[in-house]
């Protein structure tokens, strides 16, 4: 599928060293009349006018490859046309309706059942963010288990709720808050290139899938039985990281025979970015729970919600209720966008264009110095930055220059990871194989030029 008329064209183009001077202006505003937590504008300094395709313009004229698509909201691209027209046709006629039927929320319902799990035959929408999923869905296990524990994997990110937040394993998210939700329990994901265990890729046992099993059979493991496990298929902000095959499956046996049910948070990796609709369809697992939003909204309209089966639909009428659970026009815009998904192949394009990239990137790996590991699944990938490779010491500074460097040639990317040493790709998934091209050689030289600086 060709989606080169998408895009803006002629991009990167940069007509004054951002932050130019509206941009400017922009930030400094933002600084002394919005809250301090404000904090993506301090890796990217610029303020945003308008965006296509995967390419975003600033109020000062620079146009830049979009590597960061909103954090993974933009699947089907920034202004996509088709999603566009459904939101104006629906904009006149109802814009809210708590959740009372109607033919958007019916049409999203049902397309979504066109791609999700067959066994997952619920879907509760929740209030608009992914937090309030995650919120939604441990609410659901436990309510459905009697049960309170749950057990989290390091590098987890969930969202910022109270319960989310305590369900995700970072220290700088959380410290300053606790305590949080009691009981939430974190056992190590399958982070390969950084192995709890001390284990090689590709030549360990799943020690870390033994660990979880030990907490659930030893009856002094100090963990009491847990409601569920939630887990990212594959891990985004932890810096992209792609559990080795048969980890989430070995989740899966060991959920089903010790009865703890299993979320998937997908609210990342879902909907094409990975190659798939869905991450965990790439291991043939179904969870009992999954998570959904970014993406949902079709263009970053805020709608998030969960999947599940009907044994575990058990809640009464009104116990999970809340004015904005839904959105008319974010479901009008995550209907069309699921066509769009299904009409235009968008998980093999993603594929396709991401094996591109990662062999690119590989290549870069070989004669860099600072690049530890590249690692991907469809157009979420993530470049882990090192001191040296020998010592795999983490490079958050030198991964924070590299997004400057980047900024300043005309391609926006993210910061993730452990350490804030992962360099993380997340386009919109239209990007063509030009603009993925173009975007990798403005990286490559970010990268070349923060190492000749060192
Ligand atoms: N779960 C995952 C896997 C996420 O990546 C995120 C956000 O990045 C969330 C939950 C929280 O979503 P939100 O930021 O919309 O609350």
């Amino acid at each position: 599928m060709d989606f080169s008329e998408l895009s803006f064209h002629e991009t990167p183009h940069i007509k004054i060293k951002p932050p130019g001077p509206l941009s400017k202006r922009f930030i400094q505003s933002q600084k002394k009349l919005e809250g301090s937590a404000v904090s993506y504008p301090r890796g990217l300094p610029m303020a945003m006018k308008r965006a296509k395709g995967a390419t975003v313009e600033d109020v000062d004229g620079n146009r830049y490859i979009d590597f960061f698509g909103g954090a993974g909201v933009m699947n089907v691209g920034h202004a996509n046309p088709d999603v566009l027209k459904a939101v104006s046709e629906q904009l006149p006629l109802l814009t809210h309706a708590l959740d009372i039927p109607n033919p958007p929320r019916h049409d999203l319902v049902e397309k979504l059942h066109s791609i999700l799990p067959q066994r997952l035959d619920r879907v509760l929408f929740g209030g608009p963010t992914g937090s309030d999923a995650v919120e939604l869905a441990v609410k659901l296990a436990k309510f459905c288990t009697k049960r309170h524990p749950i057990i989290a994997f390091s590098g987890s990110y969930h969202g910022m709720t109270s319960g989310a937040l305590a369900m995700c394993s970072g220290r700088l998210f959380k410290e300053p808050f606790l305590p949080l939700l009691s009981e939430i329990h974190f056992v190590p994901y399958a982070y390969c290139y950084r192995c709890a265990f001390g284990r090689t890729s590709g030549k360990c046992d799943l020690e870390c899938v033994k660990y979880l099993e030990y907490t659930f059979e030893d009856p002094h493991s100090g963990v009491s039985r847990p409601a569920a496990v939630i887990v990212e298929s594959i891990q985004g902000e932890g810096g992209s990281i792609i559990p080795p095959d048969g980890f989430i499956l070995a989740l899966r046996e060991l959920c089903t025979k010790y009865e703890v049910l299993l979320i998937d948070d997908e609210i990342q990796a879902g909907f094409c970015r990975t190659g798939k609709m869905f991450a965990c369809d790439h291991t043939g697992i179904i969870p009992d729970i999954m998570t959904m939003s970014k993406a949902l909204g079709g263009i970053g309209l805020p709608l998030s919600g969960i999947a599940y089966s009907k044994e575990l639909d058990r809640f009464s009428p009104g116990q999970h209720i809340g004015t904005f659970r839904g959105n008319v026009l974010a479901y009008a815009a995550g209907a069309a966008a699921i066509t769009f998904m299904k009409t235009t192949r968008l998980a093999d394009h993603a594929n396709s264009v991401g094996n591109r990239m990662i062999e690119q990137l590989r290549s870069l790996e070989e004669t860099s110095n600072i690049i530890g590991e590249v690692r991907g699944k469809g157009l979420m990938l993530g470049v882990e930055f090192v001191t040296d490779k020998a010592s795999k010491d983490p490079a958050p500074k030198l991964a924070a220059n590299i997004r400057t460097e980047c900024h300043r040639r005309g391609l926006l990317i993210e910061i993730g990871g452990h350490y804030f040493n992962v360099a993380r790709f997340l386009p919109p998934l239209v990007l063509t194989p030009e603009l993925a091209d173009r975007g990798v050689e403005l990286f490559a030289e970010s990268v070349a030029a923060v190492e000749r600086s060192r």
